[in-house]
């Protein structure tokens, strides 16, 4: 028998079957989808959130496994949760708010202070080139630390302290954000903005406080201005 009448008779392989269906990338996401879906329509968009980018990665990142597995059905309502040791996780308005407030880039590299479980980080590297995250409270270093590696994030530097320092060694940075309040301008963050930087953070008494944006202009002038009125914890020695 020649090699072509041995093809002839040969018969074709069965088709293979189809892949099953991807896994989801995270335990429940798929029942989360709708939730955070909602949440983005109800809660960001009709609340003057415009940047595309920011709604795009909130809509992404699963909030829910941020916070205690107890608490996962509540994470996408319009309000902050406990995550242990008398802190919150912000409300996703306010997490939105001050990214947006940011007008944050690729090449931005962010100090952020009170770090917490991590989810503002998380948004926050999603959207820039380097994160550099400190929390004052160990046991909230933790969970944070925990939770940037569970979303495989490679551009977060965490470190456990008084961020009310800031970061000197690393600085200076093109944008700071700090998610508790303090009373005074703060002089020693200011230091650590580079030109062209801007930084946000609450400031006022337990009562009244307002979110301040600061910018430091390219010849190192720093102005000023108060976008919303809010309620954060205190900046431990702030
Ligand atoms: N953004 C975080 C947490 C917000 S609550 C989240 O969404 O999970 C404010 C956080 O600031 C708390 O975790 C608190 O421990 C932290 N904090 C308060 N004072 C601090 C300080 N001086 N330095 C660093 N973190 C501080």
């Amino acid at each position: 028998m020649s090699a072509n009448s041995r093809l002839r008779g040969t018969i074709e392989p069965p088709p293979l079957p189809p892949l099953p269906p991807l896994a989801p990338p995270f335990p429940f996401e798929r029942e989360m989808v709708t939730s955070r879906e909602r949440m983005v329509e109800t809660q960001l968009k009709t609340r003057d959130i415009v940047d595309k980018a920011v709604l795009d990665v909130m809509r992404r990142l699963p909030r829910h496994l941020f916070v205690d597995q107890a608490m996962g059905d509540q994470a996408y309502g319009d309000n902050p949760l406990p995550i242990g040791y008398g802190q919150t996780i912000s409300q996703p308005f306010i997490v939105a708010f001050m990214t947006q407030a940011l007008e944050l880039t690729k090449k931005d590299r962010v100090l952020e202070i009170g770090s917490g479980c991590g989810y503002h980080t998380a948004v926050l590297a999603s959207l820039v080139d380097s994160v550099y995250a400190v929390e004052l409270l160990p046991g909230l270093f933790e969970l944070g630390r925990a939770n940037i590696k569970k979303m495989g994030l490679k551009n977060v530097y965490q470190k456990q302290g008084d961020g009310s320092l800031g970061w000197p060694e690393l600085a200076p940075f093109s944008a700071i954000i700090v998610a508790a309040y303090g009373s005074r301008t703060p002089r020693r963050l200011l230091e650590q903005l580079a030109p062209g930087g801007r930084l946000l953070l609450p400031l006022g008494h337990a009562q009244v406080q307002d979110l301040v944006l600061f910018r430091k202009s390219e010849s190192n002038q720093i102005t000023s201005q108060n976008i919303l009125g809010c309620r954060f914890v205190p900046l431990v020695g702030g």
